[in-house]
């Protein structure tokens, strides 16, 4: 069947229910694909371009645009003027603070939420910092539920909607369960996180594991607040926007560490979800008990608190006073970033020589932490990547540093608006 044939869903009543839904669901399947074409694109396309891309009429594509205008998830821009004689073509683009997502986190060392409007900007965010080491989870959600009910408050009252949220957690978790298995540097296990938010049911809440929501967060770099056009990705230090691998393993440093395995810009989880947990990779079996109840994992290194001690810095002074000692050349502090790149390194290489990633994300508290650390993380991966002599390991700052599986959150809930625009639209 040609797919433009339903697309308008006119239904036929003596063509039969079957009939009717199957049209329901080729427009759905139209809508969608209308909308990703929109999305997906790195500058504005007109209603002709999406019918070349996508293969439906132009009649079709008008009239599914429409909707999505009218679903404020799509906008018009200005037309740009026509080459030839005719009507100018009309850009589309994601709308700008209409339908949003809600990125919501907990870590060891802060909780907070960020809101992302369609277009990739942050429209509000809050963060507050504090120590959850072995704190009750009870009381530390239920303060971040009333945080995300302020974000959402706020962003309401200027007329935005909130899709959804998801909370990022440092630990394993059951997706489908909703449940958090383990987090071992909070002291959590076994329960489902979601209900203690507190959140109204009209807000649907899902729950992922923080590195990967922070690795997803690098594949579009969100737009700091009121700056020039939607969806370029943040500029790298030379100015130019830096291209974003489509493959890479993405590591999070914060005082657990964690990483996403990013293939062809899908994560790959493992099959419960359970992949990438590079923090619990063993260093030394004779090394310091983790808190995952096992010895010498790599977080018992190179972790932010690991580092912290070694350099002989209080574990509640932030992550630039150990910055400050290493550039001032403090010997403790060199000690500690050199014994933490060795080990990181040794981590890596593991993971490198099983996988054959080329491209390496330093997240977290190791994007400022890299040129500290890459000496170290160079030898070892010299000396123990088999494929080393043939091919160099691209170890690189994440594009999105900062609270990144928020960000990440947030995007997840909008991705999942984009590819399902029709729940959104009022036709049927
Ligand atoms: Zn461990």
């Amino acid at each position: 069947m040609n797919r433009d044939e339903s697309s308008t869903s006119v239904r036929t009543p003596t063509r039969g229910r079957s009939t009717a839904a199957r049209q329901h669901t080729l427009r759905e399947y139209n809508l969608a694909l209308v909308s990703q074409a929109i999305f997906d694109a790195t500058t504005p396309r007109s209603r002709a371009d999406i019918a070349g891309t996508t293969g439906l009429t132009r009649a079709t594509v008008s009239v599914l645009v429409d909707q999505l205008i009218e679903a404020r998830l799509v906008r018009e821009l200005p037309p740009a003027t026509p080459l030839r004689a005719g009507r100018p073509a009309v850009p589309l683009t994601p709308a700008e603070r209409t339908v949003v997502g809600l990125g919501l986190e907990v870590n060891v060392d802060y909780l907070g939420g960020t809101v992302l409007d369609l277009t990739g900007q942050v429209v509000a965010q809050e963060v507050v910092p504090g120590d959850l080491h072995g704190s009750d989870p009870a009381e530390v959600l239920g303060r971040l539920g009333a945080l995300a009910r302020r974000l959402v408050e706020e962003v309401e009252s200027q007329d935005m909607q909130v899709a959804g949220a998801r909370l990022a957690l440092p630990g394993l978790v059951d997706a489908r369960a909703g449940r958090l298995q383990v987090a071992p540097n909070l002291g959590w296990s076994s329960f489902l996180p979601v209900p203690l938010l507190g959140l109204p049911e009209r807000l649907p809440v899902e729950i992922a594991n923080e590195a990967n929501l922070a690795g997803l967060a690098q594949l579009v770099a969100p737009v700091p607040p009121g700056e020039g056009e939607p969806r370029v990705p943040l500029p790298g230090p030379d100015g130019v926007a830096p291209p974003v691998p489509s493959s890479f393993l993405y590591v999070s440093g914060e005082v657990g560490i964690g990483s996403a395995i990013v293939i062809d810009r899908e994560l790959f989880l493992g099959n419960r979800g359970w992949s990438g947990e590079i923090g619990h990779v063993v260093v030394d079996p004779h090394g310091p008990r983790c808190l995952c109840g096992a010895t010498g994992c790599l977080e018992q290194y190179a972790g932010k608190d690991a580092m912290l001690r070694a350099a002989g810095i209080p574990l509640d002074a932030p992550v630039e006073r150990f910055l400050d000692a290493l550039e001032e050349g403090t010997p403790s502090a060199l000690d500690a970033a050199s014994s933490a790149g060795t080990a990181l390194g040794r981590a890596l290489a593991n993971f490198v020589n099983l996988i054959d990633i080329e491209t390496v994300l330093l997240g977290g508290i190791y994007t400022d932490l890299l040129p500290h650390l890459r000496e170290a993380l160079t030898t070892e991966l010299t000396t123990r990547v088999l494929a080393s002599p043939w091919t160099e390991l691209d170890l690189r700052p994440a594009l999105v540093a900062g609270h990144a599986a928020m960000i990440g959150g947030a995007r997840t809930v909008l991705r999942d608006v984009v590819a399902a625009p029709s729940a959104w639209t009022t036709s049927d």
